[in-house]
């Protein structure tokens, strides 16, 4: 038609003179909506939220250690301005910072930090709830290493328990004290424990009392204060009797594995690491409940009770220790949250939730292990998407070469890994039911969670209950309740373990 061919050409102009409008408007700015700053030890996040994409670039500078920033295509607002009172005087890395207008279209930030950093900046396109967004994660020079983080919190609470409740100190102490747990400069922790076969956390427990005083372990990174002190002086561990002489003590060989070597199946002395996942983190909220309770909150409340109860316990008379995947609010990639209960060698590992679901009527807890093919329900095959989502809204760097190993780790699962996931899944569904908690469906349910892809370490994420609920969202919020879900799990955990007892550690990875 005539008149259709009309509208088509004056279309195509419009939309050229469209175009160029669009890159005008993109070469004159973006408007900054919301800045935030999510400080950790694992690393600094700095997040800048806005209506277009922005393009920067960034400049390290040595001592003092800062990290410039410029932001093309913006003018200083009261939303960039507002970073300056955001940064908080705990945070591990930055010291404070300064922003200007540095020339026409261009914001300069200039970080001044505390040690230096490996800085990550990236872009995120719009997702869930956020618009355009850049991020800025501040590393340390060397990763925090899982399994040092987890030896330094265990001595810190046992200042003179001196090592493992075990019989190998004298054997350990033969290991050259110096012998660093990971070399220097893999960074992030590696996919592949650098450690021998046995109990690894004993004898790394063992070789830091050994230390001398100033090396002595410390958290890697010191909360509050400007500057991270000198390492504190701790009060020496038990002291090892003082070896006279010169030579070091030759190393004993594999003192623990060759312990182990004849242990029964049934039988080991070592500490059993249970890995908690408490879900979500940092830029990811995961759920919000009808009265603004945030699942990223509950979990990590869950896991620190939970983390308490396990601290307390004991398999066999072997001590056990809790290995959170994270402490605070923080988000870490689903494929970094298997890789550290990897790195410490986790026994378990348990993912905590509270999702919501689409409608407030859905209530109930349930226990989910992975699936290989398929999932179990179409509900449990939707929460698995939801979940699985969180690199998305927590924002991941995929172009980062640590992630792309992360994610070409997790196909490797293993039918029995799934196995004893079912077993263990099993057992904490009878106690959840034992509180009084409904539960959403009597079986532990299966599909495909990212998290849960350990292929080494039985697995299960728990959905304590619907925070979309408001009954639930209530009851998920009184402490009693939070005290009788960690009660309920604990037992879940021991009775996995009264039937299937932990052997001693022999895999190889
Ligand atoms: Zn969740």
């Amino acid at each position: 038609m005539k008149a259709g061919g009309l509208k088509r050409r004056v279309l195509l102009q419009g939309g050229s003179i469209a175009l160029m409008l669009g890159v005008h408007q993109i070469a004159r700015g973006a408007t900054i909506l919301a800045v935030r700053v999510w400080p950790a030890a694992d690393y600094t996040r700095v997040t800048i939220e806005s209506d277009a994409r922005l393009s920067s670039q960034q400049l390290v500078v040595g001592s003092p250690p800062r990290l410039a920033v410029d932001i093309e295509g913006i003018e200083l607002n009261n939303e960039l301005r507002e970073l300056v009172g955001k940064i908080k005087p705990g945070d591990p890395y930055i010291n404070g910072l300064r922003v200007g207008q540095n020339a026409p279209n261009v914001v300069r930030i200039v970080f001044d930090l505390k040690q230096t950093v490996r800085p990550q900046v990236f872009s995120l396109a719009p997702v869930a709830a956020y618009r355009h967004r850049m991020v800025l994660d501040l590393y340390p020079e060397q990763a925090i290493d899982p399994m040092e983080a987890l030896i330094a919190e265990r001595l810190r609470d046992a200042p003179k328990a001196g090592g493992p409740a075990n019989n190998n100190g004298a054997a350990v102490a033969g290991i050259a004290p110096s012998a660093p747990a990971t070399p220097p400069g893999t960074a992030p922790a590696p996919v592949r424990p650098a450690m021998p076969a046995g109990d690894p956390l004993g004898e790394l427990m063992a070789q830091q009392s050994m230390r001398p005083g100033p090396a002595a372990p410390a958290p890697p990174v010191v909360a509050g204060g400007d500057r991270p002190p000198a390492p504190p002086v701790l009060v020496a561990p038990a002291p090892l009797p003082p070896v006279v002489g010169t030579a070091p003590v030759r190393p004993v060989s594999p003192p623990v594995a060759a312990a182990r070597g004849g242990a029964t199946a049934s039988r080991t002395d070592r500490i059993i690491i249970v890995a908690l996942d408490p879900g979500h983190g940092g830029e990811d909220p995961g759920a919000t409940g009808p009265s603004g309770t945030r699942e990223k909150d509950i979990v990590l409340q869950v896991a620190f009770r939970l983390r308490d109860r396990i601290n307390a316990g004991s398999v066999n008379g072997n001590p056990m220790r809790a290995f959170l995947t994270r402490d605070a609010d923080f988000f870490v990639p689903l494929g970094v949250r298997v890789q550290k209960a990897r790195r410490v060698q986790a026994d378990l590992f348990v993912s905590i939730h509270a999702d919501a679901f689409t409608t407030p009527a859905a209530r109930g807890a349930s226990v989910f292990a992975l699936s290989q093919s398929g999932a179990s329900s179409s509900a449990a095959r939707w929460l698995a998407n939801k979940e699985n989502d969180a690199d998305k809204v927590g924002g991941v760097n995929v172009g980062n070469h640590e992630v792309q190993v992360q994610r070409a780790l997790l196909d490797m699962s293993t039918t029995a890994q799934i196995n004893d996931s079912l077993k263990l899944g099993g057992a904490m569904l009878g106690e959840i039911k034992g509180i009084g908690a409904r539960l959403h469906k009597g079986e532990v349910e299966q599909a495909g969670f990212a998290v849960l892809k350990a292929p080494d370490i039985p697995s299960v994420l728990v959905e304590t209950a619907f925070i979309s609920n408001p009954e639930e969202e209530a009851n998920l919020r009184r402490v009693d309740y939070q005290e009788s879900l960690a009660d309920a799990l604990m037992r879940g955990i021991q009775r996995y373990f009264a039937q299937n007892p932990p052997l001693a550690r022999s895999r190889q990875l």
